[in-house]
């Protein structure tokens, strides 16, 4: 009796460990299947990205850098985006800061070298991506990511990777790279609506000289309905007479007396109030409006010297800003030279403010200084605004058919220091020796003012004297005869 209970406990026992044996076996196989299967899924992904990434139609490859033009990338991205709809996905647009200065400097065969070398490092870095590429030096990349800490991260050792390129060192230039960043959570968002939107994410970082990104969020998304609200406006703006020229007396500084002025826009806004440049110009630059509005400045100014020489005022030049974009086609002097005669205008009483980018930017400087000399021929002076602030080349200076430096503000800011008065006194004295005259912008203390003075500066232009005012005040001004800013101002 007492072995069959044994026996019977005993076999009972091996059941359960033969139970528990197989259970776990079972498990094990399942965990095992698992990871084949996620393992599977995931091979196939990359196999697939990379089929995608070796297409070899020669209608879909920019043959000279072996990337996919825009117009297969977006076919491909829409292709993964579609197959994956619970994933999410960045679109992210990498630009080499002021690629025209770069080919520029270093010329066009190693301008092309150097964008064949950012697309090799794309593909050698990212291998599981789809990379494309838009027009001149703009790539376009889609990220598959699980958290934006981890996307960034990717996106910015992307751009770590182009900017330690060894060929920066070769050709002495320091690569700064904008980043535009578009988030495609569960396939919502359009993949061209998407590249606008990362584009304008990167076009919203500020011009500094470092790398760095922006990712597309509401702020942006505003800035572009502002932007849209502005050119709706624009033309009827014009017709409504709601852009102001207000004017900024320039100061002899060995008289002290008013010797210019400069005309800078506002925009009068019925609803917005009193807009600033920095509000539009670039906006009108882009679509081209900013032609008509500087016509528009330029006229509104021989109007009033018109009037002020009728009144027998004593009036002085004033200058006026020409935006680079009339640059493309220099028929806009004929037609300025058609509004000084109308208002028979004199010579030389009205100087055309071109800012330095303008030369230094331009693949072909020759065709600039063409267009400038052409400007001085029909009787306008040249001012070389913003000289300084980034682009010039002093070797050039000496070709450059202008009549004055206006030097950046930038130079003042450390102007008590003594290697900032050093270069500052020596361009003024190299630009005295090329017979050039010499105003500084951007004069706001007494200090700078006495500084520039001594250092032979021939006139200044800055709050210390004067902000920009409506026509109306500075008309006032004129009127009581020539304002001596040593005893008036300060
Ligand atoms: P800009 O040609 O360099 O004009 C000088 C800017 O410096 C003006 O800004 C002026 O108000 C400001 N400014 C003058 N004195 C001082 C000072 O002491 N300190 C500081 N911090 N700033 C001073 P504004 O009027 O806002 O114009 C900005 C830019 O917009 C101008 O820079 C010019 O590039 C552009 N702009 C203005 N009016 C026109 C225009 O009619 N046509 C074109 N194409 N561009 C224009
Ligand atoms: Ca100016
Ligand atoms: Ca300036």
């Amino acid at each position: 009796m007492f072995v069959t209970i044994k026996v019977v406990a005993e076999t009972e026992a091996s059941i359960q460990v033969l139970v528990l044996a197989a259970s776990i076996l079972a498990f094990i196989i399942m965990i095992l299947g698992f990871c084949f299967i996620v393992n599977k899924e995931f091979v196939v992904i990359k196999k697939y990205i990379r089929r995608l990434n070796k297409t070899k139609n020669a209608d879909d490859i920019d043959i000279e850098y072996n990337i996919k033009n825009k117009f297969r990338f977006i076919k491909d991205a829409e292709m993964l985006i579609n197959s994956r709809l619970d994933d999410k996905y960045a679109l992210v647009h990498y630009d080499l800061n002021k690629f025209t200065i770069v080919n520029n400097i270093v010329g066009y065969k190693v301008g092309d070298e150097i964008i064949q070398l950012i697309g090799e490092t794309l593909r050698k870095n990212l291998k599981n991506e789809i990379i494309g590429k838009a027009d001149g030096d703009n790539f376009f990349v889609l990220f598959e990511f699980m958290n934006i800490e981890e996307l960034i991260e990717r996106t910015c050792f992307v751009s770590d990777k182009i900017e330690s390129m060894s060929i920066w060192s070769k050709v002495s230039i320091n690569p700064v790279i904008k980043t535009g960043i578009c988030l495609i959570d569960n396939g919502e968002l359009d993949i061209r609506t998407a590249i606008d939107r990362a584009n304008f994410a990167k076009q919203s970082l500020d011009d500094s000289y470092k790398s760095c990104y922006a990712i597309y969020d509401n702020k942006i998304g505003i800035s572009l309905i502002e932007t849209k609200r502005i050119e709706n406006e624009m033309n009827k703006a014009l017709e409504r007479n709601e852009f102001k020229v207000y004017l900024q007396p320039k100061v002899d500084l060995k008289t002290g007396e008013i010797s210019g002025a400069e005309a800078l826009v506002r925009w009068e806004h019925p609803e917005l109030g009193l807009l600033s440049p920095d509000k539009f110009i670039s906006i009108f630059e882009k679509n081209g409006f900013i032609v008509k509005l500087d016509m528009y400045v330029f006229e509104q100014v021989c109007k009033n010297l018109r009037k002020w020489i009728d009144l027998g005022y004593d009036v002085v030049p004033i200058s006026v800003n020409l935006s680079r974009i009339h640059f493309l086609n220099s028929n806009f002097i004929s037609d300025y030279n058609k509004i000084k005669k109308k208002y028979l205008i004199g010579n030389n009483l009205i100087e055309m403010e071109i800012t330095e980018s303008v030369v230094f930017s331009n693949e072909n400087e020759n065709e600039v200084f063409k267009v400038m000399r052409k400007i001085r021929d029909v009787g306008f002076e040249i001012s070389m605004d913003d000289f300084g602030s980034g682009y010039s080349c002093l070797g050039l200076l000496k070709e450059m058919p202008i009549d004055t430096l206006k030097l950046d503000r930038m130079f003042l800011k450390n102007i008590e220091e003594y290697k900032s008065q050093i270069i500052v006194s020596n361009i003024v004295d190299m630009a005295k020796h090329l017979n050039l005259n010499v105003i500084s912008e951007g004069v706001e203390t007494e200090m700078q003012v006495d500084f520039l003075r001594d250092i032979g500066c021939d006139m200044a232009q800055g709050f210390v004297f004067a902000k920009p005012e409506p026509v109306e005040t500075y008309e006032k001004l004129i009127n009581k005869g020539k304002t001596n800013y040593y005893q008036a101002a300060i």
